[in-house]
């Protein structure tokens, strides 16, 4: 029965890989709430889903904003799986050494801000799921490991390292939900073509998806606090 579907909220689903992760977890049953800010993108996603036999529905959401947050999480009355897509890589140049300070500061609010103005908002509703998932889009470019070792996307001193704090933040959260049934964990979906880098990624935003949906789907044994891709775990 409908009225007994999972609940998801995808944010930043209006396109690219968040509204992948939309379709993908509606064709798997859930009730898919799109998070988005732009109301007529928002409408235009949810027709496109309703028609591929999605059930589908519009919350209007701007991650950066406290009311907008505040708003979206008291239209809700159920949810099981919270997906933070929502994502900016701030705006160019990112060089450390030409970076504008307010570069930084849009991609910390929207990357790192939003997702934990989002995931407190959205937490007592969560709780009271019987298997919870939050599932953060980061990117390995938030690796530090990986950046050590060499060539890992552009010079970024907003971007990437606001994704390393997202990862950060990410475990806190893990340790301390750590005793409930709330899997917390971060996700990267290689490089897609969106608009976020022009469409230059050599995979396609479904790709992309997948880890999300594997990771807003984990069983009630599946890992938490952990950083992962299609091929397993990314050292962070
Ligand atoms: P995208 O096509 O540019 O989509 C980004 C989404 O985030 C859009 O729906 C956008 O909404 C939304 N968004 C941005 N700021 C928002 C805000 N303040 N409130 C609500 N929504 C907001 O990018 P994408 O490639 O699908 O990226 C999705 C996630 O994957 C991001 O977190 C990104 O960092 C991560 N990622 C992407 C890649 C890649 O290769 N594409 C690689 C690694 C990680 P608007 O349409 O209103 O702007």
């Amino acid at each position: 029965m409908r009225s007994e579907a999972k609940v998801a909220l995808v944010t930043g689903a209006n396109k690219g890989i968040g509204y992948e992760i939309a379709a993908g977890l509606g064709a798997l049953g859930y009730r898919v709430g799109v998070g988005a800010r732009s109301a007529e993108s928002r409408d235009a996603a949810v027709a496109k889903l309703v028609a591929a036999g999605v059930d589908a529905f519009g919350v209007p959401l701007d991650v950066t904003s406290d009311e907008s947050v505040t708003a979206a999480a008291s239209s809700l009355e159920r949810l099981d799986v919270l997906v933070n897509n929502a994502g900016i890589t701030g705006g160019m140049p990112q060089q450390p050494t030409l970076v504008d300070l307010d570069t930084i500061r849009a991609a910390v609010e929207t990357n790192v801000l939003g997702v934990v103005r989002v995931t407190n908002a959205f937490l007592p509703l969560l709780r009271a799921s019987a298997a919870p998932r939050i599932v953060n889009m980061s990117s390995t470019v938030g690796s530090l490991t990986r950046q050590s070792e060499g060539e890992q996307g552009p010079i970024s001193a907003a971007y990437a390292p606001s994704k390393s704090f997202l990862n950060a933040v990410t475990l806190q959260y893990a340790k301390e939900l750590r005793d409930t049934n709330i899997l917390v964990n971060a996700g990267c979906p290689g490089f897609c073509a969106t608009d976020l880098n022009g469409f230059r990624g050599y995979r396609t935003p479904a790709q992309g998806a997948a880890i999300a949906i594997h990771l807003a789907t984990l069983p009630d044994n599946g890992p938490t606090g952990g950083f992962f891709d299609d091929e397993g775990v990314v050292p962070w």
